[in-house]
C-alpha cells in the first residue's frame, strides 16, 4: 500500500460525510453548508477564507502552498444541495452514507478535506499549490452559478492560479469532456395582433408556423442524429419542452412560443448553433409575413480536456495504483461547472467522483468504500500532478 494511502482512514470519511450531509445547505441557502466545509478544512490545519458570493452565500478557499517549481491543483465541488425534499432522513447503514448531498456532492468535498490532510500526515510536501475549495449555487433553477462564476473570475484575474482542476463529483473514472447546451424560445407574432380568427387566413396564423419550426426541429434531429457522435460525449440532440399559444378558440394564438434545450458538440460553438436557429427563423419569418424571434438562456460552451493533458494522466496512474485498475476516460451530455471553469475560468478541468448514481432522487446514497479511493485518487493524483 502506498504510505499515504494510511493515512485515509474510511471511518471518519463516512462520520464527517453524514455530519455533512445533517447540515441543510438548499441552494439559495446554502451557507451552512459552507461554514460545514470551512470547519472541517481548519480542523485538519488549513487556513482558511470565505468570501460571499451572494449575500450570506459564501464560497470556500483553502490553499496549500507548495514549496516552488510545481504545477498547481485546484479541488473543486459545491456546497449546495437541491431540495431535500422526501429524500431518506441521514443516516449510516453498512458501508454507506444516506441522505440528501450524500453523492451529490458533500462525500467528494469530504474527500477532498481527507486527501490533502493524509498527504499533510504522511509529511508530503508538494511543489506546486494544492488549493481546496468549495462553491455556492451551483444546482439550477435556484441557483445561478454564482459561486463557480466569482471562482472563475479570481482564476482569471490569477488571484486564484491553477494548472488544471479536478472536480471531486460524477462516476468513479475521468469524466473529461461535455456537450454545451443552451435554452431556446422561439417567439412567433402576428402584427394583426390577438383578434377573432374569422379574420385571420389560417395560412397567417401563428399556430400553423409552429408546426413548420417542429418540422424544421424534426429534420435538425435527422441531421444530427446521421452526423458520426461525438465519441465521448455523443451526438448534437435538439428537444422541446415548451410549446404555448392561445387563451380562447377564435383569438389568433399570437404571441407563440416554443422553448427548448440544444444540446452540441465540442468543436462547436453557442455562436453556430444561434447562426442555425436565426437563419431557419429569417427564413420562415419571411415566408410567413410574422416576426420570428429567437431568445436564448443558460448557456454554456462544450468542453474537451484532451486524453494527454497532465491532469489526466495522473489521475489515470492514481486510479491504477488505489484502486488496481485504470480509470476510464468518459464524457457526458450532461453540463457542469466544468464547462465553466474551462471557458470562462480558462483552466483545463475533468471531473472524478465516487459515483453518479442516485444523485437527485429520493434514495441518495453514498458508498464510504468509494469515498475512500476517491480520496486516495485525489492525493496520489495531486503528488503527480504538482510534483513533490
Ligand atoms: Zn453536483
Amino acid at each position: 500500500m502506498h504510505p499515504v494511502l494510511r493515512h485515509i482512514d474510511p471511518q471518519v470519511i463516512a462520520r464527517d460525510t453524514l455530519e455533512f450531509v445533517r447540515v441543510r445547505s438548499e441552494t439559495g441557502d446554502e451557507g451552512a453548508g459552507s461554514f460545514f466545509l470551512a470547519k472541517l478544512l481548519e480542523r485538519e490545519g488549513f487556513e482558511v477564507r470565505m468570501e460571499d458570493a451572494a449575500p450570506g452565500r459564501p464560497n470556500v478557499y483553502a490553499r496549500v502552498a507548495g514549496r516552488g517549481g510545481g504545477r498547481a491543483l485546484l479541488l473543486n465541488g459545491h456546497t449546495d444541495t437541491i431540495p431535500v425534499g422526501h429524500c431518506d432522513a441521514p443516516e449510516q447503514e453498512g458501508g454507506w452514507v444516506i441522505g440528501r448531498g450524500a453523492e451529490d456532492m458533500k462525500g467528494g468535498l469530504v474527500a477532498m478535506v481527507h486527501a490533502a490532510a493524509a498527504l499533510h500526515r504522511a509529511g508530503v510536501r508538494l511543489a506546486g499549490d494544492l488549493w481546496l475549495t468549495g462553491v455556492v449555487g451551483h444546482e439550477t433553477p435556484a441557483g445561478k452559478k454564482e459561486g463557480t462564476r466569482r471562482l472563475c473570475e479570481l482564476l482569471r484575474r490569477e488571484e486564484i492560479r491553477a494548472d488544471a482542476i479536478v472536480i471531486a463529483e460524477g462516476p468513479q473514472a475521468i469524466w473529461s469532456a461535455s456537450l454545451g447546451s443552451a435554452i431556446f424560445t422561439v417567439e412567433i407574432r402576428s402584427p394583426r395582433g390577438a383578434i377573432h380568427t374569422i379574420k385571420v387566413p389560417y395560412a397567417e396564423n401563428p399556430a400553423r408556423w409552429v408546426g413548420r419550426l417542429l418540422a424544421e426541429f424534426e429534420r435538425l434531429e435527422g441531421e444530427f442524429a446521421a452526423a458520426p457522435p461525438h465519441p465521448l460525449c455523443g451526438r448534437e440532440q435538439l428537444n422541446v419542452g415548451i410549446v404555448a399559444a392561445g387563451d380562447y378558440p377564435n383569438r389568433l394564438p399570437t404571441p407563440a412560443a416554443v422553448t427548448g434545450t440544444w444540446r452540441w458538440r465540442p468543436g462547436k460553438t453557442h455562436a453556430a448553433v444561434r447562426a442555425q436557429l436565426e437563419e431557419i427563423c429569417g427564413r420562415l419569418g419571411a415566408e410567413s409575413g410574422l416576426s420570428f424571434e429567437a431568445l436564448w438562456q443558460a448557456q454554456r460552451e462544450p468542453f474537451e480536456t484532451p486524453r494527454e493533458h497532465a491532469v489526466v494522466r495522473a489521475l489515470e496512474r492514481a486510479g491504477q495504483t488505489v484502486a488496481g485498475r485504470t480509470p476510464e476516460v468518459i464524457g457526458m451530455a450532461l453540463v457542469g461547472d466544468g464547462n465553466l471553469f474551462v471557458h470562462d475560468g480558462g483552466v483545463p478541468s475533468v471531473y472524478y467522483g465516487p459515483a453518479h448514481e442516485t444523485a437527485h432522487s429520493d434514495h441518495e446514497r453514498v458508498s464510504v468504500e468509494r469515498l475512500a479511493e476517491c480520496a486516495g485518487v485525489y492525493a496520489l493524483a495531486a503528488m503527480e500532478f504538482c510534483g513533490v
